[in-house]
């Protein structure tokens, strides 16, 4: 018999990568106006945490209960083999993405890679991006040296600076994740319901989210990728010769023409932010199997996962995910035992509701082989149908020989990683429904993506990294090694 869930009920167990914030300073007690709080935002943060939290409860959800259930749909879907997963974003979102220009290089990625599965595996794409929200990093060390001198570790925007002298934790920053999350969703509502997300009508036009192919260093991946796009503009000319109009909005072939679902997610690590957003709201219509059913939503963002560190069985991050109608990710790495993740998924997909679980696997080139083939027997064999989604980063993470220091990965093991899940799972009658990538749209303004992974069809070289690596945590795919993973999948499909 499991106890009593609660949105609260997570502080009765232990906490993995908690941050310790500095005890509130007490407010003032003199009256005199040189020494009285400034303002009612200084006077707030000297709360602290307790303060941030309640001011959280009280601010409206993110997103809404139909939009997540109907990710939820989705992902069913994916678990059902009818449809694809792809979720990616950066790995550690800082508050300055929150611009017009980043959110839109980062959907532009996601739009395009979506466009080569799409058209390659011919499934619909899931598109999840981790983005509005993926302030909060787990750390393998709390603390580092710089210049000599110890310092908390850089923990994610939602809890200290990058500065080494902005270290401290500071609750106020949870609220500004709120905000920051606020407006980079509304950016992308708004950009969806604005048509940023619709399809080439001819070869020659240039869609809002089309990629700055100038600078593509691979002859070969700009001709795929321009195939791609001619025949589908020539598949949309005939589609409009033979009369499908194309603003018919009653018409859902049309509708899905002009825009796109761009789904939200984060690491849902920061409980004290996760559960202050957790709302009980009337489950909707379609997904309900009572006329007045409701539900426990995290309305963060659609869907939330847990990290390979916090995953531990009794501890707070599964009892907070058990509570949740949230579809939900649990990272897999090396050190899962087979029937512990079946104990998992017992614990937060009580009911084997498909694709309610998307578990994602980063166990890394060498290890895929030697892991992998055990949880999908022990997954199969217990009756629940989560989608297995491959992370080929994580487990991929090295120091660079050129940068001491610095981490980087190369696209042989990503791909390596990626290949060896897709052949495993079609040997055991099983299926990898997606992927996880940490990756970034960002470019410079002459064009230039970022350098932080070696390799891919642009043999980007060791000496290279030093060119633009902007990461403040782990390096992400640019743009073109991101088009390579979205071929390597297309083209595996059905082979
Ligand atoms: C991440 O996704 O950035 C991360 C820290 O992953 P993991 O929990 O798998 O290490
Ligand atoms: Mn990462």
């Amino acid at each position: 018999m499991s106890t009593p869930w609660s949105p609260d009920s997570w502080r009765a167990k232990p906490v993995g990568q908690t941050v310790e914030y500095p005890s509130p300073t007490p407010s003032s007690s003199s009256s005199s106006s040189a020494e009285r709080d400034p303002d009612p935002v200084l006077f707030k943060r000297k709360q602290g945490l307790e303060a941030v939290a309640g001011k959280l409860q009280t601010l409206p959800p993110l997103v809404s209960a139909v939009e997540i259930e109907r990710l939820k749909l989705n992902l069913a879907n994916v678990a059902n083999g009818k449809a694809f997963l792809l979720q990616g974003g950066d790995c550690a979102e800082l508050f300055d993405y929150c611009t017009s220009e980043k959110i839109e290089h980062r959907l532009s990625l996601l739009l395009s890679m979506s466009l080569i599965l799409i058209w390659g595996m011919k499934l619909p794409v899931v598109r999840v991006a981790r983005m509005g929200g993926q302030y909060a990093k787990p750390r393998s060390s709390q603390t580092e040296v710089v210049d000599g001198k110890t310092i908390n570790s850089f923990r994610g925007h939602n809890v200290n600076g990058i500065d080494p002298d902005d270290r401290l934790p500071d609750p106020e920053r949870l609220l500004s994740a709120y905000f920051h999350s606020a407006a980079t969703v509304n950016h992308v509502r708004s950009l969806l319901a604005s048509g940023f997300a619709s399809l080439p009508t001819s070869a020659h036009q240039s869609v809002p989210w089309s990629l700055p192919l100038a600078h593509v260093r691979s002859p070969e991946l700009l001709k795929s990728y321009e195939e791609i796009v001619a025949n589908l503009s020539g598949a949309l000319e005939f589609m409009s010769v033979i009369g499908v109009d194309r603003s018919a909005t009653t018409n859902s072939a049309a509708a899905a023409l002009e825009s796109a679902d761009i789904f939200m997610s984060h690491e849902a690590l920061m409980l004290e932010y996760e559960s202050a957003l957790t709302r009980k709201l009337r489950v909707p219509a379609f997904a309900a199997k009572t006329k007045d059913e409701e539900g426990w939503y995290c309305t963060s963002a659609h869907t939330v996962w847990i990290g390979d560190r916090t995953r531990a069985l009794d501890g707070a991050h599964v009892e907070f995910f058990r509570g949740l109608r949230n579809p939900v990710g649990i990272k897999v790495g090396p050190s899962m035992e087979p029937d512990e993740l079946v104990r998992l998924l017992g614990i937060v997909d009580p009911n084997k509701e498909p694709g309610k679980v998307t578990l994602i696997s980063r166990y890394g080139a060498e290890l895929v082989e030697k892991k992998l083939p055990a949880h999908i027997s022990a997954v199969l064999q217990s009756g629940h149908k989560p989608i297995f989604a491959s992370d080929p980063m994580h487990g991929n993470t090295r120091t660079s020989s050129a940068f001491p220091g610095v981490k980087t990965r190369h696209m042989h093991d990503i791909v390596s990683e990626i290949s060896a899940s897709l052949r495993i799972h079609a040997s055991m009658g099983s299926r990898l429904g997606g992927v996880h990538l940490e990756l970034t749209g960002d470019i410079t303004e002459d064009g230039l993506s970022v350098t932080e992974c070696l390799g891919g069809s642009m043999r980007l070289e060791e000496e290279e990294l030093g060119l633009r690596f902007e990461s403040y945590c782990d390096p992400r795919l640019n743009f073109e090694q991101a088009l390579d993973i979205a071929f390597l999948l297309s083209q595996s499909a059905g082979s």
